[in-house]
């Protein structure tokens, strides 16, 4: 539902189009397609520790990724950062995107963007005692120990045992400063 147009503030209409009525600018700035969800959470290793934080907000107690839902008009690699910051204080340099997992909660396609990212070793984790009560480096050994989110586990374990090459930020000739475009770098060696 969107029921004025973000770019002219007209009254928007209905429109059909591709088989489903939308929400539209009649001057045609603007078509309300479906509303998603996106979050971003950070795989932050030191030795053979991992980053967690204990939730502070529901499900409270669980161990999970420092992770947050982007704000308006926020790129994700911009998000990634300022969550952990926020969660464990920690300043980050996100390396790129491990997994994506794509859930539907209550009908909203709900994207969850998980980012490899490097800390130096100076910096020690801070919980903000809001969105986190606790954050701090966690070895594999305690997870049995502690409420560690399913998920959570399952992302640390397979990036573990793939060692998966980050999908890094690169850019295109046509790129303007709001583009991302996150790729594979396995390429070919210019042979075909
Ligand atoms: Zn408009």
């Amino acid at each position: 539902m969107a029921k004025f147009c973000p770019e002219c503030g007209k009254s928007t209409i209905k429109i059909m189009d591709g088989g489903f009525e939308r929400d539209a600018c009649p001057d045609g700035h603007f078509v309300q397609y479906a509303k998603t969800k996106i979050g971003v959470g950070a795989l932050v290793f030191r030795g053979d520790r991992v980053l967690l934080v204990e939730r502070g907000i529901p499900p409270i107690g669980i161990w999970t990724l420092p992770s947050g839902h982007i704000e308006q008009g926020e790129p994700v690699d911009v998000a990634i950062v300022r969550e952990v910051k926020e969660e464990a204080g920690l300043d980050i340099v996100a390396q790129g995107v491990v997994f994506i997992r794509n859930q539907l909660q209550r009908g909203i396609s709900d994207i969850y963007v998980i980012f490899l990212c490097e800390v130096d070793e100076n910096q020690m984790p801070v919980a903000d005692e809001v969105e986190a009560t606790e954050a701090r480096f966690v070895a594999l050994s305690e997870f049995d120990s502690l409420n560690v989110s399913s998920y959570t586990r399952w992302f640390i374990e397979t990036y573990l045992a793939e060692r998966l090459q980050p999908w890094a930020w690169t850019q295109t000739p046509y790129d303007r400063p709001d583009t991302r475009i996150f790729t594979a770098r396995n390429g070919h060696d210019g042979t075909i």
